[in-house]
């Protein structure tokens, strides 16, 4: 057993959450995630309205009776959804965390604060964090530059950001880029976070519902199977690398705005891929870890041989245990 701050104030067995995943972060998956003893989140914009959300909380609910947490993600959109209809949906229904992602969350804290829900805030810079802890979150998701999506503008990997974010930072850490097994999760512990966060790594298991030939894809793909679009928009997004990713960057480099780039992005499309199984169809989140992902396991194969490599490194490569506490530089 994995304990840890964030294990003991979010009560999950395991210092393990799969994130906010757009049109990934569904109810089966979500509910196969709670039941193997980590954290999952649905996502609440993959679900096309407040309504919509309501209805896939309460599937989830139906698979699992462990916690769970829905993912409100505030980036720039082609069509900005209702944020706070979205948040309402959450409250209502009785969701006790949240994971915030791309924009300062406060406009949204107190609503949340007022009705006990815990807030897990991602961000992708130290100075992001520390303005989080500062304005009331419970935990921060650091994301390093490895990471599928939106990585931010300051290219600063895991390796740095984790422990510079966890010399400045105080509450419950989880690490987020680029993880995937047991050896990640003991150097995320190492470098000060309280646990890991995973995305593409839990695409590629069984309960995803996406389609297998991507899932396959994921499994080909290596370490630089991925693509940074949007560079020149400052919406810097890391994607897997394909025929559209190759048009978009081509594009970007004779100055697009987002209009030109519109028809080939758009968050539809994507979806698409995932329906369709056509990996150069569109444009599909996917992260470095890509690299040494090389199978497609059930997601509680996946979650008890992370925490079975994790324990097997600490006791027979470590020589003993590794306290929650952190290690600051002095
Ligand atoms: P979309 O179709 O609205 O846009 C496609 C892409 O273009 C996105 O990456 C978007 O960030 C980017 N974009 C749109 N307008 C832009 C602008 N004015 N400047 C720069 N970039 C711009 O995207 P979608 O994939 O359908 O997403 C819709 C919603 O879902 C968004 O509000 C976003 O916040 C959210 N989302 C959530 C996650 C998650 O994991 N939770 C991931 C991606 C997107």
């Amino acid at each position: 057993m994995l304990n840890t701050n964030f294990t003991k104030i979010f009560g999950v067995q395991h210092p393990i959450v799969q994130g906010g995943m757009q049109w990934v972060g569904r109810a089966p998956l979500v509910a196969a995630v709670a039941n193997a003893g980590a954290l999952g989140f649905i996502t609440a914009l993959t679900q096309p309205t407040p309504e919509d959300l309501t209805k896939e909380i309460a599937k989830c609910r139906n698979l699992t009776d462990k916690p769970f947490g829905v993912n409100l993600t505030i980036l720039p959109a082609l069509k900005p959804p209702p944020y706070a209809e979205y948040r309402h949906a959450i409250i209502e229904a009785g969701i006790k965390i949240v994971e915030t992602a791309g924009y300062n969350p406060q406009e949204h804290m107190p609503h949340f604060k007022e009705n006990g829900v815990k807030i897990i805030h991602k961000c992708t810079a130290v100075r992001h964090a520390v303005k989080a802890e500062k304005i009331g979150v419970d935990a921060i998701s650091i994301d390093g530059f490895e990471c599928a999506g939106h990585p931010g503008e300051d290219d600063i990997p895991g390796l740095i950001l984790i422990p510079a974010a966890a010399d400045k930072v105080k509450i419950p850490m989880i690490a987020s880029g680029g993880f995937g097994d047991g050896r990640g999760l003991v150097a995320a512990l190492a470098l000060g976070a309280d646990g890991i966060n995973m995305g593409t790594r839990f695409m590629a298991t069984e309960e995803a519902q996406i389609h297998d030939n991507i899932k396959r894809r994921m499994v080909e793909n290596d370490e630089r199977s991925t693509q940074l679009i949007f560079r020149t928009l400052r919406n810097t997004a890391r994607v897997a690398r394909n025929k559209i990713s190759e048009e978009v960057v081509e594009i970007e480099k004779g100055g697009a705005e987002i209009s030109d780039l519109a028809p080939l992005v758009s968050g539809q499309r994507g979806k698409i891929v995932y329906e369709e199984g056509d990996p150069d169809y569109g444009i599909w989140s996917a992260g470095m870890i890509q690299g040494l992902i090389h199978d497609v396991p059930t997601v509680d194969e996946l979650v008890s041989r992370i925490v079975r490599e994790a324990e097997a490194i600490i006791s027979d490569r470590l020589g003993g245990s590794m306290g929650s506490g952190r290690v600051a530089a002095e």
